[in-house]
């Protein structure tokens, strides 16, 4: 969930899919069609000099309820799915990060992660992905799946959902998925200083996960993930606890030689026109901002 989606209107969400968003897709549309010559030029480019980068897209929840941002349809995610295997390699983390350490690619590769734990993502989409063995990660904030309470920010819009039961966790990590932390009750990290509150949210929320599941967890994703939302401590912690990496999601691509601890991520939007924009190498998504953490 990215934090500028929280300070939108909820009557901007059921807008979604209809005339103002497909206006709005149409001009991104137009925008890539236009720059696809240069896109084209910079993709053969690193591709020659193996200096592809990977992207990594972060959905939420995958349902015909489309009731928010973070939802899209499943025929939409449908859509998209196609896409990305007809022009991407769609690999795991661990995929992305060997490449990242190789130093060298020149495969254009995509990673599949979700945040938060939404209980209908088990309904199809996940499934889905199962069935033809598309590797993805499933960020899980332990909190609401074992309260079965909604998500705050669900709440705040006023359309609270069912988040995953411990049960369906269990059952996509058995089925191979790998399940990652997202904190323990979706705190911005960004401003918690307390250390104890900090390994609870973080490190303790992932510990019980994977007491529960009975699998590793190796993998931990800031929720909001925006550059504000992040904290240099738990990088910090994080690495000293050996996990093998931690996600943003304020956009920007992983870079072969680069650290692969930090992985970057895409919001997985509604919009194909916008999610084509973004992994088709827009040089202003090639130069977006970095961190050093
Ligand atoms: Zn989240």
């Amino acid at each position: 969930m990215q934090s500028q989606d929280t300070k939108l209107p909820y009557k901007y969400y059921l807008l979604a899919n209809t005339e103002m968003f497909s206006i709005d897709s149409t001009l991104i549309e137009t925008y890539r069609l236009a720059t696809l010559p240069s896109r084209c030029a910079m993709r053969m480019w690193m591709q020659h000099t193996g200096t592809l980068p990977i992207g990594i897209l972060f959905y939420h929840r995958i349902s015909e309820n489309v009731l928010n941002p973070w939802t899209i349809s499943p025929q939409a995610f449908r859509r998209q799915i196609e896409w990305l295997k007809a022009n991407y390699e769609i690999v795991s983390l661990e995929q992305c990060q060997s490449r990242m350490v190789s130093g060298e690619n020149r495969r254009p590769s995509v990673a599949i992660t979700f945040d938060d734990g939404y209980a209908e993502n088990c309904q199809w989409a996940l499934p889905y992905l199962l069935e033809q063995n598309i590797p993805f990660t499933y960020f899980v904030t332990l909190g609401n799946v074992l309260s079965q309470s909604a998500f705050r920010h669900d709440i705040e819009c006023n359309a609270p959902l069912s988040p995953n039961s411990i049960e369906q966790i269990r059952e996509l990590a058995d089925a191979g998925v790998e399940i990652g932390g997202h904190t323990r009750t979706h705190i911005d990290l960004g401003t918690v200083a307390d250390p104890e509150v900090l390994a609870d949210e973080v490190f303790g929320s992932m510990d019980e996960m994977s007491e529960l599941i009975k699998k590793p967890i190796r993998y931990f994703a800031f929720p909001f993930g925006q550059l504000s939302n992040l904290n240099p401590v738990v990088f910090q912690m994080a690495r000293e606890r050996g996990l093998l990496g931690v996600c943003s999601a304020y956009g920007g691509f992983n870079f072969p030689g680069t650290d692969p601890f930090h992985l970057k991520r895409f919001h997985g939007d509604p919009s194909l026109a916008r999610v084509k924009n973004w992994m088709t190498y827009d040089q202003r998504v090639l130069r977006s901002p970095d961190c050093n953490f």
